[in-house]
């Protein structure tokens, strides 16, 4: 067999959705594994919905994913131009489109918007109430089908606007066997006659995926099932341009479903989890769609858990390196039917990355946000050792602030509500004399620290447990964070005393 090579499509049209990232993601899986090419091509032909940054945000997003592309207009390659609009300025498109026209596959269209309109209207019934450009009215419409010869040559040499329809053939079968789904048919007579060449020279997606596919050997192809619909038009032109032997395989994914179907931008909004892979700004109308990466996922959990999303190894293991997916990514895996994204459970995958990568993979992230909040940290070494302290406490990167903060700055507000219901002024006493004998302890770590409070605590005929919450509230500010003595023996002596004597003022 050839050598392997797929390809994600992208158009730069806007944020990189949920659902698009899991397309990159096993096509990628999918060429790894078989050692084969993953190569990116932007579908830029559509001018009309082309949106200036989204190419950028796109490689962007791959990068943050560690998704590295063989080929693509950033990478180069031996197939290029990867940007359709430039292979269009080549006029690759084009000789396709007159080899459809001369061996009467496809023809010449030149029906005004108005004209269209009006089929619209006059071909409605209540069987058919949004009537398409196919077998059934094109003999009625302006095209070189319904007009003869001299009448089409006259309205090209006078430079009417066109485009180039296919010809879909009446009552055929297009089968084809798709990788998830299995054997394909389609009837051809309920398929319009799709443009595949524009007004302005452009190609529409139908006729530039394939030519696209056939020139980039593509071998695989995997993309959302809202394309299984124009698949049928895709074989055709396979079959006459290029034969179906050289047709790639196609794999048409399953949808991401939300809590009320089709996983959408709203959705997001409105239960309050992101959608796309990175923070995305409309540049039209300024609206900011929240990214899985602003949100505080790491991009291993990210990947695992998109992986996830439609695809099993078998067992019932969950967590997964990128090494390990390529290795066991298997398409005969990939369930056909929809899967559910349940943002509780990406929170979870993320908690266990956080617990599984060491500290420094992360650790510049959540300084920045320290320095971001005024905490600038000097000691490197001392801030691993505190998110080492927190980390399982820690289900999204901007956990680590809330829950490490009180280690470089004293607690702006303590949780007196928490101390109060059992405050009393033995309990006072016992802090009043602890702060004494800690200034004489001559070593300073956990044990030590302890053992004092434990020791006095006895001598005073008061149990431990009950003075842990108030010195955790002096410390911390509030009811959470790692074991006690732990934080008392990092923050240091002088750090612990100036604490507890601060909250014995408000207690
Ligand atoms: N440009 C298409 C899209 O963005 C790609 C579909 C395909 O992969 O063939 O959905």
């Amino acid at each position: 067999m050839s050598k392997v090579r797929v390809r994600f499509a992208p158009s730069p049209t806007g944020g990189l959705h949920l659902g698009g990232v899991r397309t990159v993601l096993y096509n990628y899986l999918f060429a790894k594994n078989k050692g084969g090419e993953f190569i990116v091509r932007i579908e830029d032909t559509d001018q009309t919905r082309f949106v200036p940054g989204a190419e950028q945000y796109i490689f962007d997003c791959l990068k943050w994913c560690g998704i590295e592309p063989d080929e693509s207009p950033v990478h180069g390659g031996a197939y290029g131009p990867y940007r359709q609009s430039e292979r269009k300025e080549q006029g690759i498109y084009k000789q396709y489109a007159e080899q459809l026209l001369q061996n009467g596959q496809a023809y010449y269209a030149f029906d005004t918007p108005e004209e269209l309109d009006k089929m619209r209207n006059d071909f409605k019934t209540a069987e058919n109430p949004s009537p398409q450009y196919d077998q059934h009215v094109r003999m009625k419409m302006k095209n070189s089908l319904s007009l003869t010869e001299a009448e089409t040559k006259a309205l090209l040499d006078a430079g009417t606007k066109n485009v180039v329809r296919i010809k879909m053939p009446e009552h055929e079968v297009v089968q084809f066997t798709d990788m998830i789904r299995g054997d394909i048919q389609n009837e051809t007579n309920l398929v319009d006659d799709k443009v595949l060449l524009k007004a302005d020279g452009m190609p529409t997606y139908h006729l530039a995926v394939v030519v696209d596919d056939y020139l980039m050997k593509i071998t695989h192809a995997f993309r959302g099932e809202e394309w299984l619909p124009s698949a049928p038009v895709h074989v055709l032109l396979w079959k006459y341009l290029f034969g179906l032997d050289n047709m790639p395989q196609w794999a048409h994914l399953p949808l991401i479903l939300g809590p009320s179907g089709k996983l959408s931008k709203r959705d997001g909004a409105k239960y309050g989890f992101p959608v796309f892979a990175m923070n995305w700004t409309d540049p039209k109308t300024n609206e900011l769609t929240e990214g899985f990466k602003e949100k505080g996922f790491l991009p291993e959990a990210f990947i695992n858990l998109l992986a996830l999303l439609g695809w099993n190894a078998g067992t019932e293991q969950e967590l997964f390196t990128k090494a390990a997916l390529i290795e066991l990514f298997s398409i005969d895996r990939v369930h056909s039917g929809g899967a559910k994204f349940d943002y509780e459970k990406a929170k979870w995958f993320n908690q266990e990355w956080i617990k599984k990568l060491p500290i420094k993979n992360y650790e510049l992230i959540i300084k920045n946000e320290f320095a971001a909040k005024g905490i600038s940290i000097t000691d490197d070494a001392a801030f691993e050792k505190v998110l080492e302290l927190v980390k399982d406490r820690c289900t999204l990167l901007p956990d680590f602030y809330t829950q490490a903060v009180f280690f470089f700055k004293t607690p702006e507000q303590l949780d007196i509500e928490a101390v109060k219901p059992k405050w009393n002024s033995d309990k006072a006493a016992f802090f009043s004399s602890w702060i004494e004998k800690l200034q004489t302890l001559t070593a300073w770590d956990f044990a030590t620290i302890e053992e004092s409070f434990k020791a006095l605590a006895t001598e005073k005929n008061i149990k431990p447990g009950e003075l842990q919450l108030p010195f955790r509230i002096m410390l911390v500010g509030g009811k959470f964070g790692p074991p006690v003595f732990e934080i008392a023996a990092t923050i240091g002596k002088e750090e612990t005393v100036k604490r507890i004597t601060n909250a014995l003022s408000q207690f």
